[in-house]
């Protein structure tokens, strides 16, 4: 049975007193809840902050970015170490904004899965399909590219350290969800792929999220679908209200 994972990704969002104010109704809202999987994943400047409220609570602290080095000349990064030095047990990877707009490439990303895990920490591993890509049936193309190439090197063992998040890149922001057809559709085709890749056991383990657009009206739908394990939440992650109703609806 896969514990239903949802972490609310809060992008280059809120500031300083927001960002305390937002985990704390969080932590407020979740409480002991221990059947699902909660975190949060503010921006750097935030997370320790941020750790300092979540810290006894259930909510779990995530960053959404990391460099692939241990550490060295390399202005403006923030190292794995870094993150766990903060108080950070998940880290986003993949995210289809730093694909899309900062030019991330799936070795450079293959590379960041690799420090990540090696440190210690867990990653969510963003895949998805442009709208393009899915008028043009590439959709199934897409994801194995970027499943293959992502998870290029990393080992059965170490995948119980990694979820997946199938965000396809048109419904990101966009208020407009996948349906939930199209959802288990693509989490049943990615968790296929990883078992032959790694193992039925490996592939039956994973944990795959879907994002894009979630809100507390389609929550259930989505993550009811037997292969959606939980969700990557955006914009509704900013109100701890529409968070929060967004993980109840799987309870
Ligand atoms: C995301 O940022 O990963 C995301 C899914 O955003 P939104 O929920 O706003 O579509």
């Amino acid at each position: 049975m896969r514990k239903k994972f949802i972490a609310g990704n809060w992008k280059m969002f809120t500031n300083a007193a927001g960002a305390e104010k937002l985990a704390a109704e969080v932590v407020k809202g979740f409480g002991p809840e221990t059947r699902i999987t909660i975190a949060v994943c503010p921006p750097f400047p935030y997370l320790e902050r941020v750790a300092v409220v979540l810290r006894g609570s259930q909510v779990e602290l995530g960053a959404q970015n990391l460099y692939p080095e241990k550490e060295g000349a390399f202005t403006g990064e923030v190292s794995p170490a870094m993150l766990l030095d903060v108080g950070c047990r998940h880290v986003i990877l993949g995210h289809s904004e730093r694909r899309h707009k900062l030019g991330e490439t799936d070795a450079f990303i293959n590379r960041k899965v690799h420090a990540a895990l090696s440190a210690g920490l867990h990653v969510i591993l963003c895949v998805g399909e442009t709208l393009a890509e899915r008028e043009a049936n590439q959709t199934e193309k897409v994801l194995d590219t970027q499943l293959t190439n992502g998870l290029s090197g990393v080992s059965a063992e170490a995948l119980s350290r990694l979820v997946l998040a199938y965000e396809p890149v048109w419904a990101i922001g966009t208020g407009r969800n996948a349906t939930p057809e199209q959802a288990q559709e693509a989490h049943a085709f990615l968790r296929r792929r990883v078992g032959d890749r790694c193992g039925p056991k490996a592939a039956q383990n994973l944990l795959i999220q879907y994002g894009g657009s979630v809100k507390p009206d389609n929550a259930r739908s989505l993550l009811t679908q037997p292969d959606v394990d939980g969700a990557l939440v955006g914009g509704a992650s900013l109100q701890a209200g529409s968070f929060l109703d967004i993980a109840r609806a799987v309870l």
